[in-house]
């Protein structure tokens, strides 16, 4: 079993996923946050830094931790178009609360700085981190971005920003592509039962994400 710790790193959560002395660390928080995330990286011997996407609230510490810790980082490759700059692809939003968040972070995508840093493990669907001592797989989950992915330890599934629990959970308020991000939410979905770790937010049990799935699965059981 891994030990899973939850750290916040300004608006949004990093954690250490460990398992027998050995370590792995997903998102890295905010500058202002960055000595204390270091401290526990340190305590718990990380040795790999995974990105769930490149947007600057995930990723503002990477190059920092990687320097500091001399530790590699992986990300999708169909995210580097964002570093440094996370305008280079559009981010949409419908609700409100959507709205509200997406004029927050695109006046942070204007107004801080996210250090470049050059990713060594380019992940892609089905890769295992295991050489890093966590038994952990990796699913893409586009929409919210382009190289948006979760990592699934047993029943535990961390998924970056593909779904969020900022005021409730939810799916994504902001994507680069809705239709994408709610067949990424369909699929969690269909995983089964599951934690889910959330960038925004306390983790929350696996659901039905998306209304129109619900009722198709609903309709299917109804007919069979
Ligand atoms: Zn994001």
């Amino acid at each position: 079993m891994v030990e899973i710790h939850r750290i916040s790193g300004g608006n949004v959560n990093c954690y250490i996923v460990a398992h027998n002395g050995r370590a792995i660390l997903i998102d890295t928080g905010r500058k202002q946050h960055r000595e204390k995330i270091l401290k526990m990286c340190k305590e718990h011997q990380v040795s790999l830094i995974v990105l769930t996407h490149g947007h600057m609230d995930h990723c503002q510490n990477a190059a920092y931790l990687k320097e500091a810790l001399q530790i590699p980082i992986a990300i999708s490759p169909k995210d580097m178009d964002l570093i440094p700059d996370n305008r280079i692809q559009p981010l949409f939003a419908k609700t409100f609360l959507g709205k509200v968040v997406r004029a927050i972070s695109l006046s942070s995508f204007e107004k801080d700085s996210l250090a470049p840093f050059t990713p060594d493990i380019f992940l892609k669907e089905g890769d295992n981190l295991r050489a890093y001592g966590i038994d952990a797989k990796i699913i893409e989950l586009p929409g919210h971005t382009n190289g948006s992915i979760g990592i699934k330890t047993g029943n535990n599934l961390f998924v970056g920003d593909a779904l969020m629990n900022m005021f409730y959970p939810t799916t994504s308020m902001l994507y680069t592509n809705e239709k994408i991000m709610r067949q990424s939410a369909a699929q969690i979905s269909r995983m089964g039962k599951l934690k889910i770790y959330f960038g925004h937010g306390k983790p929350f049990a696996n659901r039905m994400w998306v209304k129109e799935e619900f009722k198709e699965i609903m309709g299917r059981t109804l007919h069979s």
